[in-house]
């Protein structure tokens, strides 16, 4: 097979330079069971595998990495990822085993039975490969794991699911690095230790002592734009703090982009179970990757939960914001659902709008003649019934990619018009319910579903960024790859894309992308996009749009395509942050003028002339490489905290990031994400990208570095007044 492809001692040599010596040797040359073939798995590890790296930020060292003394003692309750005690019969045990991540049960038997054995022998994952639940173990092995942790689940239940204690902090390191097949570098065991709460406990609770006076707190109003998953989450950490604050969001309820994106075939593409705040229980989620209905009402669940309504203004949009230096205090003017606009007094503004959020409709001629209903993918016209309609679907990226297999059988003709062809990688659990099994293990199997929590966020984690830099010593003249690991993973994506539309090399020709693959945000597959693309009633256009008449839409071929219904599936403002509200800081100066094209903040939270103002999910932080934005947000929400108790606990008025420490940061970013993959030459169009090419949108960073840099804020970063 390797020599087939002709790449057997490329790979080797790949697989050596981004895992190292000691761990390719594990790679065995026996197929991948995931993916067909070694070297298809090697090339995987572009965008999945592991790299030890270093982490440059100022973290606290490992005295937040606590530990747990118990994981279920008699006189304290139960931890909460210790599972549901039960007495089910040993056939339903047996049957639940059969659908589980073998991979995470060894991790859950350890717990249950004090045995660090469970992961010491034989039975082992193969291959840390993202979406791969059972690591590429092979069916004999998973059997007999199954075989044997009945045994074990059974003298648990027998002994009425009381635990052993816990594992210490080296055997969880362990662990980790039993489910990476690659030992876990010390350096970022606490980040996932920290994600883990293996001891119940939330790691990242704001607990503030006396340092802070009652009188500081009440003083100290903060507003917070927004109630996605990051303001929810800001309200959440506010009130741990004691800290009155206001959430002020321009829809009917919390969930953000979870609430506004209702377009048919809204899921999210990152493992549900990681893809959850660390703190909450992630054992119920219905599908592996789950559908937007049941993440809006996630969070209006945990809203409730936390008692953040109470705090929120639902159906009221933040309008401006401005500074006042002789206050020392912000003016948030609010725009109610009536139209009338009143002002809001605040100590701290935080910024939690999201990036992908104001809807972007496209620049094309005649767009305002169209006879029928035209509206936005996150803009869902809910009324119209699409059954009998043709319908011109404009932009394809993750969104359209989404909305066409979920509306192709109900409509009767759809018209798919995609200006560039994205690249995509096989994920057969993408549409998948967790079974019946899977979910008992995930009630019931001590930190079961924590362990599959890292089995997602391991090869998710970003440890691998250096696979997106630019080689300078590789040939990219011709646009297609920009290292040899590159151009090794566009064979392997090019392989399911070839794999999928061997019978039609029309639609082949038209969906192969010719820039590296990666560059533009990666999508996941599991059949129903190219499937899609080959059923009668589905047309894909690649043909360029000249306008759109009453009738449909004219491409520059002269054709006209007919339509009923036009769904414009083409993006968000992702450069225009904080957009359309004027926030005006010091001396007058608004964002939008100090920002122009190239918004930058410190850690893109922190603004210079704009102080006291923090944002989450701000400018260089949305990420291509890896994690999650819940996980993003917990780590800058963390930092906003840490920086907010440093305002009140010196004393101060205000703060702002120092020229020195702001200038550091955004000269080492631009010169990092200019050499990355997303800011290649040959990507034509790109929501990563401003007008001029460049990039002020997406992260460069390690996760596990941002992660260090987010800790606790710096003081000496900031001018305190
Ligand atoms: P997008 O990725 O920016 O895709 C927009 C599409 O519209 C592209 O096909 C684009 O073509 C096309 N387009 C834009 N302007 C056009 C024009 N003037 N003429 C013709 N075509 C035009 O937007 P999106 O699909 O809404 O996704 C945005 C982001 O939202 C994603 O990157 C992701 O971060 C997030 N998202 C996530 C999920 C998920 O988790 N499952 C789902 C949806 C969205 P070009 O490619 O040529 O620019």
């Amino acid at each position: 097979m390797v020599e087939e492809f002709g790449a057997h001692h490329r790979a080797d040599r790949v697989a050596s330079h981004i895992i190292g010596a000691g761990a390719a040797a594990t790679v065995a040359e026996e197929p991948c069971h995931w993916f067909g073939t070694t070297w298809l798995k090697q090339a995987a590890q572009h965008i999945a595998f592991i790299h030890p790296t270093s982490i440059a930020g100022r973290g606290t060292g490992a005295d937040r990495w606590i530990w747990g003394k118990t994981q279920d003692m008699a006189d304290s309750p139960r931890n909460p990822h210790a599972g549901a005690p039960f007495t089910d019969d040993d056939a339903t045990i047996a049957a639940a085993l059969e659908e589980v991540s073998v991979p995470a049960l060894l991790c859950s038997m350890v717990h249950l039975t004090g045995d660090p054995s469970w992961i010491r022998g034989d039975i082992r994952p193969q291959y840390a490969m993202l979406n791969d639940f059972q690591s590429s173990m092979p069916a004999e092995m998973q059997e007999e794991a199954r075989r044997l942790a009945l045994a074990a689940i059974i003298d648990y239940r027998d002994n009425g699911c009381e635990l052993p204690p816990a594992p210490g902090p080296d055997l969880i390191h362990e662990m980790m690095s039993f489910l990476a097949v690659a030992p876990v570098d010390d350096a970022v065991v606490p980040m996932f230790a920290e994600d883990l709460h293996l001891d119940g406990a939330d790691s990242r609770a704001i607990e503030w002592g006396d340092e802070v006076s009652a009188d500081m707190r009440a003083d100290a109003h903060v507003v917070v734009i927004g109630c996605g998953e990051s303001g929810l989450l800001t309200g959440i950490r506010l009130a741990q703090a004691g800290l009155p604050y206001t959430i002020i969001e321009k829809t009917d309820g919390p969930g953000g982009t979870w609430r506004d994106n209702r377009y048919p075939g809204a899921r999210v593409d990152v493992g549900s179970h990681f893809y959850c705040y660390s703190f909450e229980p992630s054992e119920h989620w219905s599908e592996y990757f789950v559908r937007q209905s049941e993440l809006r009402s996630y969070f209006e669940r945990v809203l409730e939960k936390y008692e953040v309504g109470a705090n929120c203004r639902f159906n009221a949009e933040v309008v401006a914001a401005t500074w006042n230096e002789a206050t020392g205090r912000w003016s948030v003017e609010v725009r109610g659902a009536d139209g009338s606009v009143d002002t809001i007094d605040a100590r701290v503004v935080i910024s939690a709008t999201g990036a992908l959020n104001a809807p972007k409709l496209p620049d094309i001629d005649g767009i305002e003649t169209f006879a029928g209903p035209a509206f936005h993918s996150a803009r869902w016209d809910d009324s119209i019934d699409l059954s009998g309609k043709r319908v011109a679907q404009i932009g394809a990226g993750a969104s359209g990619f989404q909305l066409a297999p979920a509306i192709a059988d109900e409509v009767e003709h759809l018209s798919i018009f995609q200006r560039t062809p994205q690249w995509m990688f096989p994920n057969m659990n993408y549409h998948r319910a967790v079974p019946e099994g899977d979910a008992w293990a995930m009630r019931h199997l001590p930190f079961y579903t924590r362990w599959f929590r890292f089995l997602m966020f391991y090869p998710a984690a970003g440890l691998s960024i250096e696979n997106s830099r630019v080689d300078p010593n590789f040939d990219d003249s011709d646009g297609m790859a920009i290292s040899e690991m590159n151009s090794m993973t566009r064979a392997w994506f090019g392989d399911w894309i070839t794999s999928q539309l061997a019978d039609r090399p029309d639609l082949l020709e038209l969906s192969m992308p010719h820039y590296p693959p990666t560059a533009k945000r990666t999508l996941q597959d599991n059949g129903s996009w190219l499937t899609c693309l080959k059923k009668p009633n589905v047309e894909l256009v690649r043909t360029g749009i000249t306008r759109i008449v009453p009738e449909g839409v004219v491409t520059d071929d002269g054709v006209l395509h007919e339509a009923d219904v036009i769904c414009f599936a083409t993006g968000f403002r992702h450069n225009d942050f904080l957009w359309p509200m004027t926030i005006t800081g010091r001396g007058g100066v608004t964002l939008r003028e100090q920002w122009g094209e190239e918004p930058e903040a410190l850690l893109g939270i922190s603004v210079p002339n704009f102080p006291n103002l923090f944002c989450v999910y701000g400018p260089g932080t949305n990420l291509a490489h890896g994690a999650s934005l819940i996980f993003q947000s917990e780590c800058q929400v963390n930092y906003i905290m840490s920086a907010i108790h440093e305002l009140l606990a010196g004393g101060h008025r205000s703060m702002v990031p120092t020229a020195e420490a702001f200038d550091a940061y955004t000269s080492r970013y631009r010169s990092e994400i200019a050499q990355m993959v997303w800011a290649h030459w040959s990507v034509k169009h790109s929501h990563f990208k401003n007008s001029d090419g460049r990039i002020f949108t997406i992260s460069p960073w390690p996760i596990p570095t941002y992660w260090g840099w987010t800790r606790a804020v710096d003081p000496a970063q900031y001018e305190f007044d």
